[in-house]
């Protein structure tokens, strides 16, 4: 498959991955950059023959500093997210910034509220640290002395930016962990989510008043992504308490491996279902079949091959005592729409489907709804 980001270094054994986006949008952030640096040395009272780099190859040191920024921001939630006793699957570098990967998500307001806290103060101390070196040295050369100030600029905007309360930023997090901190979680992120998606309309009219792009694309996707987390959690705590079992399929029909094509789709025609799991001679499930697998063997052939010849074998499973949750996001990760239940023993024990689960988030719902009024 095609790789869209790779992994540059390993901070506290955690991959850095470098976003696709990243490489494509470093040459335009060099340009814009660059384009100001002239700007800024105007300001600093600086000559155009002050400089020794060109000033594109500086706005690109620039975007490699503020990538470097970004890196740091996320590394600081990593060091706390880990000194919590959370996982972070990795740290990826993209466009809109960058993003820590915890592997679950954090259902403790004081953890969280550490975790997102720590970002910001780290972009706001390198900040104040680059801002102060240039006060520091003398006769420092005029592009170290742009790229100081400049960069330091930079990481205390991205500093307070992140602080603006529009849920999932880490203002946002910060503010739903505040509130979750005096009751509900689930009608916390509700909050932090309306709190979240009117600062992001707010942010998106200043954007297009002010005919800044990035602003109004940095809007949208809060937005967007407000409504997501928003969604997630609902689905999430609403099917807390549902193992796959409760909501699957229990009997499944399971055909032979040793059965004929031509037998298979007489099955089918029964049955009317068009996919099955494979098992062997003691039950076993040892791959799966459907109705496409069949089609690609031509009709005068169908007595001679058997299942086993045109099963597929890489099975999408998950244990009967697994999360309903679980399976649902392994569903979309994998972008599929069941999943076999296998048994400890190796054996078909059923079939959970998307909509299996989503019927099941719905009754309980309903429940839900009854037992508050
Ligand atoms: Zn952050």
């Amino acid at each position: 498959m095609f790789n869209t980001s790779w992994t540059i270094a390993h901070v506290f054994g955690i991959p850095i991955r470098i976003h696709i986006t990243l490489l494509l949008i470093l040459p335009l952030f060099g340009w814009i950059f660059g384009a100001n640096v002239e700007i800024f040395a105007e300001l600093m009272g600086l000559q155009p023959g002050d400089l020794l780099l060109e000033p594109y190859i500086l706005g690109f040191l620039l975007g490699l500093g503020l990538f470097a920024s970004v890196a740091l921001h996320e590394i600081g939630h990593t060091w706390m997210a880990l000194r919590r006793g959370r996982n972070i699957r990795s740290i990826t570098l993209m466009i809109l910034g960058g993003l820590a990967d915890l592997e679950d998500s954090i259902d403790d307001p004081s953890d969280e509220l550490k975790i997102a806290i720590v970002g910001p103060i780290v972009s706001l101390l390198l900040g104040f640290v680059l801002l102060s070196l240039t006060t520091l040295f003398v006769n420092m050369a005029a592009d170290l002395q742009i790229f100081l100030l400049y960069l330091g600029q930079i990481n205390i905007i991205l500093g307070f930016f992140n602080l603006i309360p529009a849920f999932p930023s880490d203002g946002g997090r910060v503010l739903r962990a505040a509130l979750a901190k005096r009751g509900n979680y689930l009608r916390a992120t509700k909050t932090a989510t309306s709190i979240g998606q009117t600062v992001a309309i707010f942010l998106a009219i200043l954007g297009v008043f002010s005919a800044n792009l990035l602003l109004v694309l940095v809007a949208f996707f809060l937005y967007i992504t407000a409504n997501q987390e928003y969604q997630t959690h609902l689905m999430r705590s609403t099917l807390a308490d549902f193992r796959v079992q409760d909501l699957m399929t229990h009997d499944v029909i399971t055909v032979s491996q040793y059965h004929t094509v031509s037998q298979l789709l007489a099955m089918m025609y029964d049955a009317k279902h068009t996919g099955y799991p494979v098992v062997d001679e003691d039950g076993k499930v040892v791959g799966c079949v459907t109705l496409e697998d069949v089609q690609r063997i031509d009709p005068a052939q169908r007595e001679a091959y058997t299942v086993r010849d045109i099963m597929a074998k890489d099975l999408h499973t998950i244990a009967p005592d697994d999360d309903a949750y679980d399976a649902l996001k392994k569903m979309s990760k994998e972008q599929i729409g069941r999943l076999f239940v296998i048994d400890e023993q190796g054996s078909a024990a059923g079939i959970i489907t998307r909509s299996d689960v989503v019927k099941g988030f719905e009754l309980r719902r309903v429940e839900r709804r009854e037992t508050t009024q």
